[in-house]
Order: C-alpha cells, then structure tokens, then sequence
C-alpha cells in the first residue's frame, strides 16, 4: 500500500490538491501537506481564507487583461507609462518577465493563450476584441509581438501581423534571445532582454 493512503482522510485529501499543482510530485504533495499541518493554526485559517477569496479577488484587467484587483491594472492606471506602445504577450505571468527587463515602458495586452489547430484553440479563444477597441482608439503607434518562439506562439504572431494589416502601426516580433521552441513565460529577464533589443519589424504603418 502507497505510504499516502495510510494518512487520514483530511490530509490524503490535501495532498491530492498540492499534487495538482504544476511541477509537484506526490511525494512533494506529501511533504507540503505535512508542512501545513505543523503550521499555527491562525496561518492555516489565514491561508484557507486567501484561497477561498481568489476567484473573487483577482479577475483580469478590463483594458488589457492582465490579472488585477482594481478595474485597471497598475500599468493601465500609470500616467507616466507609454501609451503609444502596446506589447503582446500570451499571459499576465510574462509581463513580469518583460518588467524585469526594464527595456519596455509601454502598456501590455494579454492575449490569454495562442493560437492552437491541433486542441482546438482558435481566434475566438482569444482576447482580441478588446485588443481591436484600443487600436481603433488611434493613440497605439507600435505593437511589439511577444509571444512564444514555438510552433503555437509563431503561429499567433503571424496572425496577429494580418489582424493589425488595416491598423497605422508599425509591428515587430521579439527575435532573439528566446530559445526557439521554448515558452516565454518561463525566460529569464536577462535573456527577454536581449529578445526586445533584437526585435525585427514585421510591418511599419501604411503611410510609411
Ligand atoms: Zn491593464
């Protein structure tokens, strides 16, 4: 019999949730429940409380859709950033990738996945309405595409070049530094940096 099932049924059960979560094993699920449980008791509460409230408490920008507490995020609420830039990204969790850069001051736009044939994903799983509304705005003059250099994230790219086509801004794609093949979520600032710095212009505006 597995050591786990020989746990209480309480603490099997919390191991079952720790082991949902990405990169953990179920000996890694098994030791944090049992770290859990040697925590005070006000922490536990504390913690149970947090994730109860979650759901309510973060829900994504209404401009940009980066994940929020307020009705803007922080960079759609600062007057001091670009606002003529707007950089492309698949989720809220590269915008603190292209943060640490420090390369980019402009204001974000999360896609909220990429484009994807083969599990069914297509344009409609995308945020692209809101996307459309700013750009018809007029103040965006340059869109940077930072989605993933694999197949998928190519893929997004590519077609976001054909949806900003009727659009007066000039379009470029991070080039390199991005590990072909690799998510961009899970770069390092360092190497985003060398991605942003190294970006080609796929499209200058229609009056160029
Ligand atoms: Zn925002």
């Amino acid at each position: 019999m597995p050591a786990a099932n020989m746990y209480p049924e309480a603490l099997k059960q919390a191991m079952q949730y720790f082991s949902r979560l990405p990169g953990v094993g179920r000996r890694s699920a098994e030791r944090m429940a049992l770290a859990v449980l040697e925590w005070p008791e006000e922490q536990c509460r504390q913690f149970g409380e947090l994730l109860r409230d979650l759901p309510k408490r973060i829900h994504p920008c209404r401009q940009c859709g980066n994940l929020t507490e307020s009705e803007l995020c922080p960079f759609c609420r600062d007057d001091t950033r670009q606002r003529d830039a707007l950089c492309i990204v698949e989720q809220a969790t590269q915008i603190p990738v292209i943060e640490g850069t420090g390369c980019f001051r402009g204001l974000y736009h999360v896609l909220g996945g990429k484009l994807s044939p083969l599990s069914g994903r297509g344009p409609e799983s995308l945020n692209l309405n809101m996307l459309r509304t700013r750009l018809e705005g007029g103040n965006i003059t340059e869109v940077i595409l930072a989605t993933s250099s694999d197949v998928e994230g190519e893929a997004t790219a590519s077609f976001l070049v054909q949806e900003l086509a009727p659009y007066s801004v000039t379009v470029s794609r991070i080039a390199f530094g991005v590990p072909v093949g690799s998510d961009v979520s899970y770069s390092d600032s360092a190497t985003m940096a060398m991605a942003l710095s190294g970006r080609r212009i796929v499209k200058r505006p229609d009056h160029d």
